[in-house]
């Protein structure tokens, strides 16, 4: 069967969502979280990877941590951006503090650092922060 495969959040379970559908809140088969929520979720780094790995759902994240100023005020403009991307883009957002070996298996050097993968492969990354309308034109050239 036909499907864009996404990887919930909330429980890891690989879903396929036909394309059609992907805009019409669909929900983990699993779980029954919604998977396009239009909502930045906190992922953990075994989660993040296998949706980097899988999703036919272009991915973005943002790795941050607590102690980050630029990162707190970056919050609230990427979940405008991400609520302007519903149906198509995921952002989602990893604590580097609480996943440390994130910082170093993707050479963060500064946060906040966004990065967007497609197609099992980091497309485009970015540092510091950036308002809602930079990131969501960061988000449509690199995905
Ligand atoms: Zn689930």
């Amino acid at each position: 069967m036909a499907g864009k495969k996404l990887t919930c959040f909330e429980c890891g379970q690989i879903n396929r969502v036909p394309f059609d559908k992907l805009g019409a809140g669909p929900k983990c088969g699993t779980c029954g979280t919604g998977l396009m929520s239009g909502k930045v979720v906190e992922v953990d780094l075994a989660t993040f990877e296998k949706a980097a790995r899988t999703d036919d759902v272009p991915l973005v994240v943002d790795f941050w941590a607590p102690w980050c100023g630029p990162c707190k005020q970056m919050a609230p403009q990427y979940q405008s951006a991400a609520q302007e991307f519903k149906g198509a883009v995921r952002l989602v957002k990893l604590n580097t503090e609480a996943h440390p070996n994130a910082g170093a298996k993707y050479r963060i050097r500064g946060i906040p650092t966004i990065a967007a993968f497609a197609n099992g492969k980091e497309r485009a990354r970015q540092s510091g922060a950036m308002p809602k309308s930079a990131i969501v034109q960061w988000v449509k050239k690199s995905v």
